[in-house]
């Protein structure tokens, strides 16, 4: 039997790219995976949402530009061929991800894993089963949708977002149960396909982990475009009544819609190790700064851990893992890593929020500035939004930069180089930025901050 140097378990974001890495640095490597290659990311988390979103924003630009004076209409909507379009961004990737694989010389094991010992794995196949050997092993088995214990929802045809697009027609009313991340993603591609959405959220805000100003702007954008919001406010049973769902809230209210989208987070899959009693904290796997569980031959990164869960957050944890078994200290800074949410007026934000460095009580400064004057904006009719910078009052090293506005899920990239370099913010107000473009009003922003701003 081969002993592989690396085995991981998990083919998605975190997991592929580990073995790709290990593989190219010389390790023996085998990926194990019971699905599909991509895991969650590719399959139905990021990949899958972007291209529907794009198809939102299309819809909505069209809806738009009457005031520009191009006069056209969306003519009719076809949600089969949207759907073939996915799914073949889906297929490309995927058969790219499994290319990667076999280029790298990567054994590609099709099965469930289960971890029996320090150093060996049983993979469960349709007909049988086969053990692998390898002295490392990493679990990169993600996560699934969290559904809570809400009375009435486990006997009802509830959707996540595994099962959301499977189905062949728009529906004419949608119903969220979570205004995190993926529920306002969700709400911005069905409210533009024509579906009356509404989100309920029980904190008091949606984009609980943001800046709060950013959630209260992008609950006003997602509301002008017709999407209903109840915040504050507990779900405290569901039913489906006459094919309709009905949601009760504990203020009373009853919201009806012929679809139930849970999204209310997710958690770690942890079946992988059931055999072996790891450390499990707030349901997710516990490791060391060196991705190491309590069983030193055993690691684990991406969801399953769940520190940050992101698709390049994975993949990044699983770079560094490579690294420290060749040595090198692991130097992933959490707080230099981008998030991004995907509505059309986006949230891009890196490092610390105001709210953070206020519960931390590190000393600070911030600034502000809109797009309401930045030229690239006003082309798109996109000027609602601002850029905040957040710097730390002794070094004037860069803390923090949240945006709100147009593409700025593209340009978060800069400002996060220069915190990489630890830059300060007279390095970022150094950098000279194209015009127009976006880019322009983080410049603005952190000439703003050192009092010599031109247009501020
Ligand atoms: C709707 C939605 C939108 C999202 N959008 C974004 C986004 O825009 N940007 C972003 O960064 N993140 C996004 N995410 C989050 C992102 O998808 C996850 O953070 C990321 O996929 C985690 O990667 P992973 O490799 O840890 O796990 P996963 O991608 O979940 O992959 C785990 C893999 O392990 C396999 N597996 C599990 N158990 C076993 C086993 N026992 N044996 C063999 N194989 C097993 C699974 O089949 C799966 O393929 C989104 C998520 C959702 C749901």
């Amino acid at each position: 039997m081969t002993m592989y140097d690396v085995v991981v378990i998990g083919g998605g974001p975190g997991g592929y790219v580990t073995a790709i890495r290990a593989a190219q640095k010389g390790f023996k490597t085998a990926l194990i995976e019971k699905g599909e290659l991509g895991g969650t990311c590719l399959n139905t988390g990021c990949i899958p949402s972007k291209a529907m979103l794009e198809h939102a924003s299309i819809i909505r630009k069209i809806e738009s530009v009457k005031d520009w004076g191009i006069f056209c209409e969306v003519e009719k909507l076809e949600y089969g061929k949207m759907q073939k379009r996915r799914a073949s961004i889906i297929q490309n990737l995927r058969n790219g991800v499994q290319m990667l694989l076999s280029k790298g010389k990567i054994d590609l094991i099709r099965g469930e894993a289960q971890v029996v010992g320090e150093h060996e794995i049983i993979v469960k196949k349709s007909e049988k089963s086969e053990t692998v050997q390898s002295k490392r092993i990493v679990i990169a088995t993600g996560s699934t949708p969290s559904v809570p214990p809400i009375p009435g929802l486990m006997d009802i045809a509830y959707d996540t977002t595994d099962t959301i697009f499977e189905s062949n027609e728009v529906p004419a009313s949608l119903t969220i149960i979570g205004g995190g991340v993926i529920g306002v993603e969700m709400a911005e591609i069905f409210s533009a396909l024509g579906t009356k959405v509404t989100i309920i959220e029980v904190a008091p805000r949606i984009l609980m982990l943001e800046d709060q100003e950013i959630s209260k702007a992008l609950q006003r954008k997602l509301a002008k475009r017709g999407i209903q919001f109840h915040i504050g406010h507990s779900v405290e049973r569901c039913e489906h009544v006459d094919e309709m769902f009905r949601v009760h809230l504990a203020n009373d209210a009853v919201i009806e819609s012929a679809r139930l989208l849970v999204a209310t987070g997710r958690k770690a899959n942890l079946e992988v190790v059931q055999n072996l009693a790891l450390p499990v904290e707030g349901g997710k796997l516990q490791v060391n700064d060196q991705f190491a569980t309590a069983i030193p031959s055993i690691f684990a990164i991406g969801d399953v851990v769940g520190r940050m869960p992101l698709a390049h957050v994975a993949s990044a944890e699983g770079l560094a893992l490579v690294d420290t078994w060749l040595g090198k200290e692991n130097n992933l800074d959490y707080k230099k890593i981008p998030r991004c949410v995907y509505t059309l007026d986006q949230v891009a934000s890196v490092g610390y929020t105001e709210e953070q460095l206020k519960e931390e009580h590190i000393a600070y400064r911030g600034e502000t500035y809109s797009f309401a004057g930045n030229g690239k904006a006003m082309t798109k009719d996109q000027t609602d939004g601002f850029v905040k910078i957040f710097v730390d009052t002794q070094y004037g090293e860069v803390l923090g930069v949240t945006m709100f506005g147009p593409d700025v899920t593209e340009i978060i990239g800069y400002p996060t180089a220069v915190m990489q370099l630890e830059g300060t913010i007279e390095e970022l107000a150094d950098i000279t930025v194209a015009h127009p473009s976006i880019t322009e009003v983080i410049d603005e922003v952190a000439n703003k901050y050192l009092n010599q701003g031109i247009h501020s």
